[in-house]
């Protein structure tokens, strides 16, 4: 892709030969006389590097470079005079990736863009890296929910929320009823396969706010911020009958049906994490007694039904 380039000087000639030579060596290069100039530029343009004089009137080289690493993605090389009293240490210090001396030395000037364009993509990539990195510690593998590791730091964040405003919170746990039948009766790899579907149907299930865990092997958890316990039943129901309709087929054709049971709980005030978290988790074994594929909501013993 074609590199943008943006040059800032209220010299005319030195703009003018900048961006000359720059458009010789095949850069998309531009240029404005004034750093208010450079700014009405970068809020219409996406620019990748700025090549601004420090000293100007009206706003000068440093204020400016300060505001482009705030506000804008791009880079900055400063030009500054050889007598200056201005360093260009200040300017790095506000972000500038590199300087130039005037007068400025264009083969010299094209080597540091260069240095300049290839630092940023390093950099890119490595913030690409640490955000799938990231994404990868929270995430189940299998299922592509999130893991129990950040259920437990979600719900505190929600708990938190909820202190804040005052709005009530949910939590469903799922677990799937006779799975080590099913992984006895057909190996490991179609139990897997069943986890995966699951995880879908409940991926499928949830709104933007709501956040779904595979908790631990065919356990599932289900966060529902905004939600009463009321509602939260009927978000169990709606899994629940997408559930039956599907058809999960073994490797040797079988073609089974698969439930659930489940627990629901809404968060009752000032109520310890892991209390909220057995509490759901009681209900759901109340479901497994009830003769599984079921739901059943277990209110605080302060709650009066
Ligand atoms: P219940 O209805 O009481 O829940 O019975 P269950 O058989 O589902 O429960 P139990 O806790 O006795 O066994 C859970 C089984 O889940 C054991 C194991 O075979 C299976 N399981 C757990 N994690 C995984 C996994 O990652 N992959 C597969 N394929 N199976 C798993
Ligand atoms: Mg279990
Ligand atoms: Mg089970």
């Amino acid at each position: 892709m074609e590199t943008h380039v943006l040059i800032v000087d209220d010299d005319t000639a030195i703009r003018e030969s900048i961006q000359e030579y720059l458009s010789i060596a095949n850069f998309n290069a531009n240029s404005v006389a004034s750093a208010e100039d450079a700014i009405d530029y970068l809020e219409k343009n996406q620019v990748d590097i700025v090549i601004t004089d420090i000293l100007m009137t009206g706003m000068d080289g440093f204020e400016l470079t300060d505001l482009i690493k705030k506000k804008y993605d791009s880079e900055v090389i400063v030009i500054t005079g050889y007598s200056a009293e201005y360093s260009y240490e200040e300017a790095i210090s506000k972000g500038a990736s590199d300087f130039i001396f005037k007068p400025v030395r264009f083969e010299e000037l094209n080597l540091r863009i260069k240095r300049v364009l290839r630092e940023r993509n390093l950099s890119k990539d490595r913030i690409e890296m640490l955000e799938k990195l990231k994404k990868l510690a929270i995430t189940d593998g299998l299922t592509k929910l999130y893991n129990s590791r950040h259920f437990y730091i979600q719900l505190d964040l929600e708990i938190e929320r909820l202190k804040r405003y005052n709005h009530p919170l949910s939590m469903l746990l799922l677990d799937i009823d006779n799975f080590k039948d099913y992984n006895d009766k057909y190996g490991h790899i179609d139990g897997d396969k069943v986890l995966l579907i699951i995880g879908k149907i409940i991926h499928a299930c949830l709104r933007s706010m709501d956040s779904g865990y595979r908790y631990g092997g065919e356990e599932f958890t289900i966060l529902l911020p905004e939600t009463n316990c009321e509602k939260a039943i009927k978000v169990a129901n709606r899994i629940k009958q997408i559930l039956a309709k599907e058809d999960f087929i073994a490797s040797n054709g079988d073609v089974n049906k698969i439930t659930m049971s489940t627990g629901v709980a809404e968060y009752y005030p000032n109520e310890d994490l892991r209390e909220f978290i057995k509490r759901a988790d009681k209900a759901m074994y109340k479901s497994k007694d009830d003769g599984k594929d079921t739901i059943t909501s277990l209110a605080h013993e302060n709650v009066s039904k």
